[in-house]
């Protein structure tokens, strides 16, 4: 199918919820994907923080390919091999936190806010501002942002939101009522936002001191991406519970919340279930995927070249005007502008660059955590031709 017909069918046949660059990709190894015409590209958003293993790799293909030829669905019904194992897996690399297991980033936070709700009896939750957590109604409920939320009322009742690294405005909203605080590590979706230094911290000890339990969502920033496998084991403190997708398929649809023992220990055989959740085949390309993130150490990795990454981008901050900050962890990073970066996303695709546009002004980084030192040097060279031709 030529592009032309594509972009035409789309308009027809597909629900108009995505505004779509111009550009079909076809194929994809490590952190270079190819579009339909045959022009490649290096990827710096990965499917939106997806491939952290890289585009195809080989062992995440073996595993697919083994699995889906012995079985590739059947019912939690039945006993499960390649999901205990993931769930063992997980439970060994946290230090033993349960697995429930679903099939995006928005069922993980639906199971979390059902399981906050029925541990503690209690139905308030707090998020934060400017924070996104799905869109499905109950995590849509959590989300912080009005532009999703709007057309969408009446959302799920219980829901408050304080302003994000704010531990004043937290201790202020926590009520008797409180079940739980949800917030994201790093705001991702929302511009990259990074709390300050010692907020965590201070969130655990208030939550603990209120009794309150302390959700964690790390659907964009697990699985190594900014420098440990989960960003709360760089934060010294642990979540009671905390919710995983994006990455730990690679690509095959999979979300997962985990919870200490106890705290999942709430739920009981009906309260929640999923039909795809956990199946045979997304367990198995997710054991694997945990994996090869320890065997090629891309925790190590994403710190590293994040670094690299920053220094790079903080030299390109120094020649253009235009660059007001450079902010991030491991390898996600965030580069806010003081114009729209819609246009230098599209000069990006010119380029031969897959940029990301986040929060209207602050082009969002999370490539595969296999990219490499060259790589960098080539986005960073291309972006700062692209940045030449900007008006300041
Ligand atoms: C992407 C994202 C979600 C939603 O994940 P989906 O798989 O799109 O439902 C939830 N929380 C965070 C922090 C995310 O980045």
């Amino acid at each position: 199918m030529d592009f032309s017909t594509l972009v035409e069918l789309d308009r027809r046949c597909v629900a108009q919820t995505y505004s779509r660059l111009p550009v079909a990709l076809v194929e994809g190894r490590g952190a270079l994907v190819r579009d339909i015409h045959g022009k490649e590209y290096i990827d710096c958003i990965a499917g939106i923080a997806v491939l952290n293993v890289g585009h195809s790799h080989p062992r995440v293909l073996r595993a697919l390919q083994e699995q889906a030829s012995k079985l590739m669905h059947v019912s939690n019904l039945y006993y499960i091999p390649p999901q205990v194992e993931l769930a063992e897996k997980l439970c060994e690399l946290t230090g033993g936190y349960r697995s429930f297991f679903c099939n995006s980033g928005t069922e993980a936070v639906e199971a979390a806010i059902k399981l906050v709700r029925k541990h503690s009896r209690k139905r308030e939750i707090i998020a934060a501002r400017n924070s996104f957590h799905g869109r499905t109604l109950g995590s849509l409920s959590a989300t912080g942002q009005e532009k999703y939320r709007t057309a969408f009322k009446p959302l799920v009742p219980g829901f408050k939101h304080v302003e994000y690294g704010n531990i004043e405005a937290l201790r202020k909203a926590i009520t008797k009522d409180t079940a739980a605080v949800i917030l994201e590590p790093i705001q991702g979706e929302g511009g990259v936002i990074i709390p300050p230094e010692d907020y965590f911290k201070e969130v655990r000890e208030l939550c603990d001191a209120r009794d309150v339990l302390l959700v964690l969502d790390e659907v964009q920033t697990g699985i190594a991406r900014t420098g440990t496998l989960f960003a709360w084991q760089g934060l010294g403190i642990e979540p009671d519970v905390f919710t995983l997708a994006k990455a730990l398929g690679a690509g095959f649809p999979i979300g997962a919340m985990l919870a200490k023992p106890e705290v999942m220990d709430s739920f009981s055989p009906g309260d929640h279930a999923s039909t795809f959740g956990g199946n045979p085949l997304a367990c198995a390309v997710a054991k694997v995927v945990l994996e090869i993130v320890e065997e090629e150490r891309l925790a190590q990795r994403a710190r590293e070249l994040g670094e690299y990454f920053m220094e790079k981008l903080g030299q390109l901050q120094r020649e253009h005007e235009v660059i007001k900050e450079v902010r991030g962890r491991g390898l996600l990073i965030g580069v806010e502008l003081s114009i729209p970066c819609a246009e230098i996303v599209k000069k990006g695709l010119e380029h031969g660059l897959l940029l990301n546009c986040t929060h209207e002004r602050v082009l969002r980084f999370a490539p595969p955590l296999v990219i490499t030192k060259e790589q960098i040097d080539q986005v960073c060279s291309r972006l700062g031709g692209i940045l030449k031709g900007v008006p300041e």
